[in-house]
């Protein structure tokens, strides 16, 4: 880097390796580093504004800073600034969080497990699995099904059970012989030449029991799915999907994971994504919007009798050997309390579906531009997938960076969006208003038009 090597970038390109970045480049251009939060927007050290238009990872769901949080956070500090749940040991805000949680929960979820993360939710919920089928002897029930562009993570198992080469490659992962993947559900890609989405969804069911019984059902433990695929590319669930999907898990006595990282608590316009789609899980991770991403907290829920198996097995074996030093940490349980009582007073599920008629119909606004490939929405979660000709949806080349181009063309209009693969996401904050809105869009008209001068 050429810039003062004093500078916060040049401290960063210094020192750090980075997340899901990479890291020459890093080193050659350095980070955007950002330093103040309001609202949905950021200010990075040159003092620029952006709006943040992915939430920062599909989290920031009361955007960048808060009052009422932070004192939140300071009074915890004040009065017990840590204490566990091992051995038996517990404290209020884990208690008050886990009934505020399970209060609000998708149906039959009644028993609740802290982690600090998606990831961890994942490998919780994966391990609680393994000890429950061999609790109920079945210790054979092993294997997880993921989909394919699905995402749970990063750490081993959940990197196994997510569908995306990158999260493989270089690791050596997946996991061998314990995790397979069936299908991305995906209509506008996956789809034959006229199949309706229905046809579609039962091919896709019919693939699923396929790949369980050739498996082997007694070997298939679970099934894991996000209700709307983000990271994935913001696919959206063919019209009955889920519905076809369940009644072949119940028939293999494979349960039904809800991933909720991204879509708990209102993103899709109701509380659960599991709403949304009418999915009945067996069990459900979420993180994220849960603490309004002000302190790390993800949470794994199950149904009773998952966790009455668990709990007899406890007895025999002892105890659950699981668990963090931060699971229910009392500062990150009590931001999210402090979370979920401002989604009451809100009334975040009312106020999203009030203000995402707006957000969805400004981004159907650019179904016809000529780089517009499927432009599709749920709740205030939206996809503009780029592609080179509008009327044959033929993809740019992968070199060609289309997505990452256009994201950059936006940055530097001050909006901050992400490029998966060519797939632009948008996942505002949810408490973006309608003139952010329309500026949003507006921007990302601009650097659509940048990004096109470029590319075409
Ligand atoms: N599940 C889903 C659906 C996610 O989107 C993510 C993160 N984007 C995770 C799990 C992993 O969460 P974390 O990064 O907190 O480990």
């Amino acid at each position: 880097m050429t810039a003062n090597p004093n500078s916060l970038g040049a401290r960063d390109a210094a020192t750090l390796l980075h997340p899901y970045t990479n890291a020459l480049e890093n080193e050659a251009l350095g980070p955007l580093v950002i330093t103040q939060g309001k609202g949905c927007y950021v200010y990075d050290d040159a003092g620029k504004k952006y709006l943040e238009g992915m939430a920062g990872l599909w989290c920031a769901s009361l955007g960048f800073s808060n009052e009422r949080l932070a004192q939140a956070a300071a009074d915890q500090i004040r009065r017990l600034s840590f204490f566990h749940g091992f051995n038996r040991k517990s404290h209020e805000p884990q208690i008050e969080l886990a009934e505020r949680l399970l209060a609000i929960a998708p149906e039959r979820m009644s028993r609740v497990f802290f982690a600090n993360s998606g990831s961890e939710a994942a490998d919780s919920a994966i391990k609680i699995i393994w000890y429950y089928n061999i609790a109920r002897g079945k210790p054979e029930k092993k294997k997880i099904v993921g989909r394919v562009r699905g995402y749970h993570g990063v750490t081993v198992a959940a990197a196994s059970v997510t569908g995306q080469p990158h999260n493989h490659a270089g690791f050596g992962l997946p996991l061998p012989g314990l995790f397979v993947h069936t299908d991305a559900a995906h209509h506008a890609r996956g789809a034959e030449p006229g199949e309706s989405e229905e046809d579609y969804a039962t091919r896709l069911a019919q693939k699923l029991d396929a790949l369980i019984r050739a498996e082997g059902p007694d070997t298939v433990a679970a099934f894991f799915a996000e209700p709307v695929m983000g990271a994935g590319g913001v696919l959206l669930p063919p019209r009955t999907y889920f519905q076809k999907i369940m009644p072949v898990l119940k028939q293999h006595d494979v349960l039904l994971v809800a991933d909720e990282v991204i879509t708990g608590f209102g993103r899709t316009g109701s509380m659960w994504g599991c709403e949304t789609y009418a999915i009945q899980p067996d069990m459900v991770t979420c993180a994220k919007a849960l603490s309004a991403a002000m302190a790390p907290i993800s949470a794994v829920m199950m149904r009773e009798e998952i966790y009455r198996t668990v709990a007899r097995q406890t007895g025999q074996l002892g105890t659950f050997g699981h668990g963090f030093t931060y699971s229910g940490h009392p500062v990150s349980a009590a931001v999210a309390i402090e979370t979920l009582k401002i989604y009451e007073e809100m009334d975040l599920v009312g106020r999203v579906r009030e203000i995402a008629p707006h957000f969805q119909e400004r981004l159907a606004g650019f179904r016809d531009h000529p780089l517009a490939g499927e432009v599709a929405s749920i709740g205030l979660m939206g996809v503009f997938e780029m592609v080179r000709d509008h009327s044959t949806r033929e993809s740019f080349a992968p070199a060609a960076k289309a997505g990452l181009t256009l994201v950059d063309k936006a940055q530097e209009r001050g909006l901050i969006l992400r490029a998966l693969g060519d797939r632009i996401a948008f996942c505002p904050p949810l408490i973006i208003e309608r003139a952010e809105i329309d500026a949003m869009f507006d921007t990302f008209a601009l650097a659509l038009e940048d990004a096109r001068r470029v590319l075409i």
